[in-house]
């Protein structure tokens, strides 16, 4: 059937283009037509299969090639071409082999007052156009003279032909050397006269086509250097940005707009960042060769721009990138297991760090009346998830008494109670009960009074002395008067008054702990005050906050208000007023006061840009030029209730969450004071887009530039001469690591928790890196209850390896909190696992306000394959000590390392699979040759049923060869580890499950980390060695307590095949700009076909009157 029709069609197009016989050639068109009429692009693609181009283009060049052209052939002939032309990919080439581009040409020529074959030869030439070869071609041949005679000034007659004419321009300017031509010739000025004289006549939007096609030419023009340089000394800027910014809030000039902006955005001169050098503001002396060398200081000279005068290419031959290409595809790589990667005996050493496995534990001996002995502990541990309990005064080593009372009226959480419900009703919010939270209370409060309207303490009075920087380094209950401003008072003092003053609790917190623990946290620079978030303490807000609705067209307008600096220079202050390069600049009289010169701070330069404005610069990761995306930062000498706007300049990530709903996070230091202590999203008029600086040559040493992205966020402060600091994400330092573990080992009760920590190795900054080992003591010292206590198997999980992820942190607190509960769960866990934890693989980048590195500037997850003990001691001795674990047959049941994740929502896992990453390849007959145990699936399926932020449609179990030296792949490959994983935090939330729509906050984040923790002890009941009293145990404990559990673990079992979530559809607004973005839909064969369609329909009609050879009016050229 298909056959016959086939050879049907090529009779048809072969008497076509033999044929003299004009009422054959006109009934053949007809037929045509009406078979194209109707149908899908696939009948078209057929025909273009049989030669049908060639055939319609042959016709072409024959009917023309006459006398006197038949234009009732031509004029069906041209409606057939573009629309086969326009889909097929070749059909340029065909055209100019075929010589049709010529006679097309001049049949325009000739019938430049005769409207209906003009627009015609337009149609046709807008498809020869689509080609950047073909367009050349027709270039070098007039075509861009020819059209100038057409395209007119603000006209309301045949404006049809104008429009194909602006169109089959902006088509021809793709191509550079066209687009040279038209710089050449002047075209730039009338081509923004004629937009001038359309946009300001058509207020109805009439004719936005038109508009648009103009701006398109402008836009393929500023593709060049010279382009650019045209435009402005034709003051295009000025221009397009008055026009733009008339029309602004006009919905109809919308599609014209866009162009604008893209324009503008392409225009805008290049700059250097406003840096000193490329390079981090922060040195260190690393052992070893640093990977990155340091980089040469930006000079202005050596700016030059961007290297785009490029050869013209046909966008043809551009091949989509293989999608595939870093799989792993080499079987034997996949599946042999490497050997040890050090001397064999080096491990022994790690035997010191397993002391569980040799201890003999002869001092447990049964007393009677011991049984609970958590009175005992120093801290209580009943919540492993904060909840709002009341406050409780207490500071360490005082108010003792208190201490107790404070466990008692902690409110409990099961675990159980939580996890994900069918129903996205649960949000923990409703677990604070009635009556109103601590917070709510005090929210009613004015400043420095408390619920009884008394003045609690004289706030001003602290900010005038700067009471929030405390000085941590000095030594403790020196000599110092009263009367000293706080800043020469004995900061234990101070803090201790403080806390008098104001009475806080958050679980887990000690400021004086913190303290003591911030005199041994070494940083490069050495910090010497706090952050007074880190020092007070956070509590998190009572419900998670929803992502922030972004606000229509708020990019423009950001875009038009950074593009107003060129325009307008006069209203630009550009005062810095902080700088690490240039720390004299601090100083400033009036406005805003920055500050990062603390723990995990990162702010390299602040400057005004206008009253309200700032742009900041963040520093690079320590020995590195690159790595720009965390920041936290002090702010302060704020006017309340005033929108202050943030421009973070340099980020380098091509796109963000802040463009999803995401918000940055702020910590008021008069809300912490007020009862409020909590980091909140904040921030409003959020995106994330591309800017107008580049990298200097001089740092790339002539590679490709790297371009910069603007975070541009607008804050108003709570209060007025405020202390506040913004954040990437919640921060969470080492030293509030360090606090954390000396709080948790003090609350568990030591007779039933085995809870140690020790050093596994110290950092190249100095720092001891913490490994924690949890598990329950035995039960007796019986040969029993020893041997049930070494055999019970190990799970190991690290976090923080990029220092920017703190949400790993968070996750990781949570798992930490729960694990040392009094939850059944957690009991269970304990006693049936060891557990450990290095909580923070890179303590350094942390410390030091790193986004990604350690101080050698190199991210330590693709260090694990050969990591060397002198130069990455945190991944050397943390494999070393996997090893070690698997040389004494005691490989951990599962491995985890947690990390965020800044493009996507929810938490997932990686995993390692030989058989999908073949699949996935698209080696299907390697991947069906082998056999594999599919449990690493089983984990991620638990947590996508347990937990409420988890996802098993974002997990992915690849391999890829540029992951091979992560943790994940390491672990798996040569510890031999089938279950090894990163999981992966969103920064800004969910959208699936009962968070959808919601922004993380830390307790959804520790929830997270605790869900994690009853994962491992499901993944345990399910496996064939779970022991029977275990799965009694824990049927009793999960049946009893909790019944949609069960029915998830039913569930489980089945194990339902979640489809793929989809990533971030693309941004409603367009984040980056150029020449290749592909935005536009000028090439789009639907609209010239509807164009056709619109013509055909309106034939008849006669809307657009002949005009005599002469009339029209004439475009300036
Ligand atoms: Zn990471």
């Amino acid at each position: 059937m298909a056959e016959q029709e086939g050879s049907g069609l090529q009779v048809l197009l072969h008497t076509l283009q033999s044929s003299s016989d004009r009422a054959s050639i006109l009934t053949i068109l007809q037929v045509l037509g009406d078979l194209l009429s109707v149908g899908t692009d696939r009948r078209i693609c057929y025909m273009i299969s049989k030669g049908g181009s060639e055939a319609l283009l042959q016709t072409l060049v024959n009917t023309a090639r006459t006398a006197s052209p038949d234009y009732d052939i031509l004029l069906p002939l041209f409606r057939l071409l573009a629309k086969v032309g326009l889909r097929d990919r070749k059909f340029g080439q065909k055209a100019l082999e075929l010589e049709a581009l010529d006679v097309t040409l001049i049949l325009a020529r000739k019938n430049l007052s005769r409207s209906q074959n003009l627009l015609h030869c337009l149609w046709a030439l807008r498809v020869f156009a689509s080609s950047v070869t073909t367009g050349a071609m027709l270039g070098i041949n007039g075509a861009m003279e020819l059209l100038f005679k057409v395209i007119a000034p603000y006209t309301r007659k045949r404006t049809r032909i104008i429009r194909a004419a602006t169109e089959v321009l902006a088509a021809l300017l793709k191509s550079k050397s066209n687009s040279r031509r038209a710089v050449n010739r002047g075209y730039v000025t009338s081509l923004l006269r004629l937009h001038q004289d359309w946009h300001s006549h058509d207020m109805a939007n009439t004719y936005v086509a038109i508009r648009r096609a103009l701006l398109l030419c402008l836009r393929h023009i500023a593709a060049l250097r010279s382009g650019r340089e045209a435009f402005l000394a034709a003051q295009g800027m000025e221009i397009l940005f008055s026009g733009a910014q008339n029309r602004l809030d006009d919905p109809g000039s919308e599609p014209v707009t866009c162009v604008v902006l893209q324009v503008l955005r392409q225009c805008s001169p290049r700059s250097p960042l406003p840096l000193a050098a490329a390079s981090s503001a922060y040195a260190f002396p690393a052992a070893g060769n640093t990977p990155s060398g340091p980089s040469p200081a930006l000079a202005e000279e050596d700016f030059e721009d961007d290297g785009d005068e490029g050869e013209d290419k046909d966008s043809d031959s551009e091949d989509a990138k293989e999608e595939d290409d870093d799989l792993e595809t080499d079987v034997n790589k996949l599946s042999s297991k490497p050997g040890l990667d050090r001397p064999a005996e080096e491990l022994t050493q790690y035997e010191a760090m397993c002391l569980e496995l040799s201890c003999r534990f002869e001092e447990l001996e049964p007393k009677p009346g011991d049984e609970l002995g958590s009175e005992k502990t120093e801290y209580a541990n009943h919540h492993h998830i904060p909840t709002t309990a009341p406050p409780k005064q207490r500071c360490s080593n005082k108010d003792q008494s208190s201490r107790g009372q404070g466990r008692e009226d902690a409110v409990q959480t099961p675990l159980l109670s939580m996890v994900k419900r069918q129903r996205p009703s649960v949000h923990l919010a409703s677990q604070t009960g009635p009556g109103g939270t601590p917070y709510e209370k005090a929210q009613s409060n004015g400043l420095g009074t408390d619920s009884s309207g008394s003045e609690t303490v004289d706030i001003q009075a602290l900010f005038r002395e700067g009471a929030w920087d405390i000085d941590v380094t000095s030594c403790p209950r020196t000599s110092a008067s009263v009367s000293n401003p706080a800043r020469s008072r004995d900061p234990v003092q101070v803090m201790d008054e403080l806390l008098q003053t104001h009475p806080q609790h958050i679980p887990f917190h000690d400021p004086c702990v913190y303290m003591a623990k911030a005199r041994r946290t070494r940083s490069v620079a050495d910090f010497k005050t706090a952050a007074f978030p880190d020092l007070w303490g956070h509590r998190p807000p009572p419900s998670p906050e929803p992502m922030l609705e972004r606000k229509r067209g708020i990019q423009r307008i950001k875009i038009l208000e950074d593009i107003r600096r060129f325009i307008q220079p006069s209203d630009v202050l550009n005062r810095v007023v902080f700088s690490l390069d240039e720390p004299g600049q601090d100083a400033a009289s009036s406005g805003l006061r920055f500050s990062a010169r603390f723990e995990s701070g990162n702010l390299r330069k602040a400057i005004q840009v206008r009253e309200f404005e700032y742009d900041l610069l963040v520093n690079t990761d320590v020995n590195s030029t690159q790595y720009q995306q965390w920041f936290n930062f002090q702010v302060s000498g704020m006017r309340a209730a005033v929108p202050y706007r943030f421009n973070i300049i340099n980020c380098e990530k091509p796109n963000s969450q802040f463009n999803y709903g995401m918000q940055p996070t702020m910590y008021s230091v008069k809300e912490a004071l007020l009862g409020r202590p909590t980091w909140k999203r904040t921030g409003y008029e959020i995106c994330y887009y591309k800017n107008h600086y580049r990298e200097s040559a001089a740092v790339t040493g002539g590679a490709s530039r790297k371009c910069f992205y603007t975070l541009t966020f607008a804050v108003t402060f709570p209060h007025n001469e405020d202390v506040c600091y913004l954040a990437y994400h919640y921060p969470y330092t080492y030293t509030a690591l360090m606090t954390h573990l000396d709080i948790l080992e003090k609350s568990v009760n030591p007779n039933k928790v085995y809870f140690r920590q020790e050093v596994l190795c110290q950092t190249l900054g100095g720092n001891p890196c913490p490994l924690v080992t949890i598990t329950a003591v035995p039960e007796s010292a019986s040969e029993d209850h020893l041997e049930q206590f070494r055999q019970r198997p190990y799970q190991v999980i690290t976090a923080r390896v990029h220092p920017g992820e703190s949400n790993s942190s968070w996750v990781m607190k949570g798992a930490l909190e729960f694990l040392v509960s009094s939850d059944p769960v957690a009991r269970l866990l304990r006693e049936n696992f060891i557990f450990k934890i290095i909580p923070m693989l890179n303590p350094d980048g942390v410390i030091n306000g790193n986004h990604r590195c350690s101080l050698r500037g190199e991210d330590l997850n693709r260090q694990w394959l050969a990591p060397s003990a002198q130069l990455q001691p945190t991944i050397y001795h943390a494999k070393g000590l996997l090893h070690y674990l698997n040389s004494v047959g005691r490989s951990p049941a599962v491995f985890c390392d947690f990390h965020g994740h800044s493009q996507k929502k929810n938490v997932f896992l990686y995993g390692c699979s030989v058989k999908e990453t073949l699949w996935q390849a698209g080696s299907a007959a390697g991947a069906s040759a082998l056999s594999e145990d599919v449990s690493y699936r089983t984990l991620p399926r638990i947590l996508d049923k347990l937990a409420p932020a988890f996802t098993m449609s974002s997990c992915s179990f690849v391999v890829e060869k540029s992951r091979a030296s992560t943790a994940r792949v390491v672990v798996w490959r040569e510890v031999g580890v089938s279950r090894s994983y990163t999981m992966e935090s969103s920064y800004c939330g969910c959208n699936q499950g009962p968070y959808k729509g919601l922004q993380f906050g830390t307790r959804e984040l520790e929830e997270m980390g605790a869900m994690f923790c009853l994962g491992l002890l499901i993944l345990e009941l399910k496996s064939v060695s779970c022991s029977r009293q275990l799965l009694t145990r824990a049927a009793a404990l999960l049946n009893t307590e909790e019944d949609p559990l069960d029915c998830h673990l039913q569930r489980c079992r089945s194990g339902s095949i979640t489809s793929e979530l989809d990533d971030e559809p693309p941004c409603a607004e367009e984040i980056d700009y150029g020449p290749d973005s592909s935005s536009d839909q000028e090439g789009s064969a639907s609209e010239l076909d509807r164009q056709i369609r619109e013509w055909a329909s309106h034939e008849d009609e006669g809307e657009e009157e002949e005009e005599g050879p002469g009339q029209g009016r004439r475009a300036a050229s």
